[in-house]
């Protein structure tokens, strides 16, 4: 471990589960390099609650959470650069979520540096090689009531990350090109282990099921944290499990299914699959799933955190994306990367089945299971001592160092 540094950074994390992750993640490896850190919560997150499902991606919540958050949080960050008592190491930056557009003023009128971090990819301007001229932030994102809300937000984000002294990055230089101000460390739960950020308890039981599976035989279902499924694409998913003749984990979340989710409504086809060979749980340690030998492939949602995580196991995947940058996401791991098969939303038993078992098992799957495998070659190198991520981390200690005014 580093020496400590006699410096504090203040992270606030937008209180999602696959935002939390990533900072917590962050905290642990800017400790390691000898930073002082005190994390700033919310008093709510959004752990999803049974039968009360939320849309907390809704823009009014987050355009609400703006306005509200800014007096206290420019109370509670005041406190820690005063730190009357002269206990704690002095701050020296802010690093915030890219979506908390109120942090920008706050940090300023207090007098702190402020760093963004994205928690998902940053390919908004990017062009899109099937329709010239859009560029990526042009594709449609979130279905929502509140179409100019989603344009404030995604404004204020851009505008906020223009107006930073930085941007943090949970990627590596292998899978996109950065440019001059970011610092791609990534990929972040490779660098060492950090403090579980999980809502929801984790499922432990999935894993002494998944030791008695034969190697790199099960699909691994999950669509993150926030993500829904209609009752009907429910029982067409059970009957692609069923079809493909192969071990599942299926993680199924409290709410996450619109309508009833009784499983014993599921034909009795999926039932006997489930009872022979299959695992549901309501929320998997799922870092730990996709590590293990067993899997063979994740049917994924494509939310950043998740696509990273299977990218950085070998892990191929079969892709659909609900909304905001899962399309893009998934997009890319098919016909970019070329370490996943995409749905292209034919959410249909025969077609399921077809793409689960041409990862695990057929010939055809072959190159894509070498990429994957690659790739996860490439993500342990990019943070191995010399290795670009190893390298973007020295820049990102050296510029808040040297950026204290
Ligand atoms: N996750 C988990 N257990 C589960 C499902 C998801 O620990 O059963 C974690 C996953 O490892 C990831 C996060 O939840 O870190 C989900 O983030 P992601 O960006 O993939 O999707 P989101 O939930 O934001 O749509």
């Amino acid at each position: 471990m580093n020496q400590r540094n006699n410096r504090r950074l203040v992270l606030f994390p937008v209180p999602f589960q696959g935002h939390i992750n990533p900072m917590l993640q962050l905290a642990q490896i800017l400790h390691n390099r000898g930073f002082s850190i005190t994390i700033l919560h919310t008093d709510l997150n959004l752990s999803i609650h049974p039968r009360t499902p939320t849309s907390p991606f809704a823009p009014s919540a987050m355009a609400s959470a703006n306005r509200r958050c800014a007096a206290p949080f420019e109370e509670r960050l005041r406190e820690e650069v005063s730190s009357p008592d002269g206990r704690d190491a002095p701050v020296t930056c802010l690093i915030a979520d890219a979506l908390f557009r109120f942090t920008w003023d706050v940090a300023e009128r207090a007098g702190v540096r402020r760093m963004v971090l994205r928690t998902g990819e940053s390919r908004l301007e990017d062009p899109v090689p099937e329709f010239p001229p859009l560029q990526v932030k042009d594709l449609p994102g979130i279905n929502t009531a509140e179409p100019e809300l989603l344009d404030q937000l995604l404004h204020d984000m851009t505008e906020g990350i223009k107006d930073s002294s930085g941007v943090i990055l949970n990627t590596f230089e292998d899978l996109e090109e950065i440019s001059s101000r970011n610092f791609p460390i990534g990929p972040f739960h490779k660098c060492g282990p950090s403090s579980s950020g999980s809502l929801l308890a984790e499922d432990r039981s999935c894993i002494s099921w998944l030791d008695e599976q034969a190697p790199n035989s099960v699909v691994y279902v999950s669509f993150g944290s926030i993500a829904t499924v209609g009752e009907s694409e429910f029982s067409e998913i059970a009957l692609g499990l069923a079809d493909s003749q192969q071990p599942f984990l299926w993680v199924v979340r409290p709410g996450s299914v619109g309508g009833s989710e009784l499983l014993e409504k599921l034909p009795s086809c999926f039932l006997e699959a489930l009872e022979e060979r299959g695992k549901i749980v309501k929320w998997a340690p799922q870092q730990e799933v996709l590590a293990h030998r067993a899997v063979g492939a994740f049917w994924t949602h494509n939310g950043w955190n998740s696509t990273l995580e299977s990218i950085s196991e070998g892990v191929p995947m079969i892709c659909m994306p609900c909304f905001s940058d899962q399309k893009v996401n998934a997009r890319f791991v098919s016909d970019v990367w070329g370490v996943g098969v995409h749905l292209n939303n034919g959410l249909e038993r025969r077609k399921i089945a077809e793409a689960i078992r041409k990862l695990l098992v057929e010939k055809e799957g072959e190159e894509v299971r070498e990429r994957a495998a690659q790739f996860k070659e490439k993500a342990n190198s990019c943070l191995r001592q010399g290795g670009s991520s190893f390298r973007s981390l020295d820049g990102l200690a050296n510029h808040i160092l040297s950026s204290e005014s």
